[in-house]
């Protein structure tokens, strides 16, 4: 069991991360809210520091983390934990979040409703965190985000690793689409190529 602080909750941040939690919590109009109470699932929101300079957006919660309402805690997430040990960070100096928030059934991709439905919700932590750099993990998130920024966009071979710079209300940010980490756990090749493209973080931490 991880030991929890109790919220802040004279931290802004914190409170309008806790209101999206009770809004996701209530959701009866969610597409997968049906799915999450027969399964006595969570939403998973996100964890990590209010303070944090990068924030990860994955795909969905899997099961582990569906169970538990944490992302990145299972297989894919101990890749993730090393990946960001490797450029001298831990989860807690980041904030780890996903584009849908609730699990889809059988680890399938999320769908296109899906992504519209939970969408807002991330642009409400970007804009709540203010990161300086958002790093897609995956296919998903890296097209929401490009397409949220009206940035072109091509495939995820193509432009792992890429910055791309961008401007938020509050400032500039950038941009760095990665592979999932879940993608390299049966490819040593792939996970050569997150390692190499987790360094381009380190610039920013
Ligand atoms: N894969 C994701 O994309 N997100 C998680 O939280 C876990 C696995």
């Amino acid at each position: 069991m991880i030991a929890m602080n109790p919220p802040d909750l004279n931290n802004p941040k914190t409170s309008a991360l806790l209101k999206i939690k009770q809004t996701l919590l209530d959701a009866k109009d969610a597409p997968l809210f049906e799915y999450r109470q027969a399964n006595k699932y969570w939403p998973v929101i996100g964890e990590g520091s209010h303070e944090a300079k990068i924030m990860f957006v994955g795909e969905a919660p899997g099961k582990n983390e569906a169970l538990t309402g944490r992302p990145f805690c299972g297989t894919a997430g101990k890749i993730l934990d090393e990946l960001l040990a490797g450029i001298g960070l831990k989860r807690e100096e980041v904030y780890i979040t996903n584009i849908a928030k609730d699990r889809p059934p059988g680890n399938r991709d999320p769908l296109p409703e899906e992504i519209a439905y939970y969408g807002p919700f991330l642009d409400q932590q970007i804009e709540i965190l203010q990161p300086r750099v958002i790093a897609t993990l995956g296919r998903f998130s890296m097209s929401y985000l490009l397409n949220k920024y009206f940035l072109p966009a091509s495939t995820i071979s193509e432009m792992h690793g890429q910055v791309i710079e961008t401007q938020e209300k509050y400032g500039p940010v950038v941009i760095v689409p990665l592979y999932h980490p879940a993608a390299s756990i049966y490819n040593q090749k792939l996970k050569e190529t997150l390692k190499a493209d987790f360094a381009v973080l380190k610039q920013f931490s």
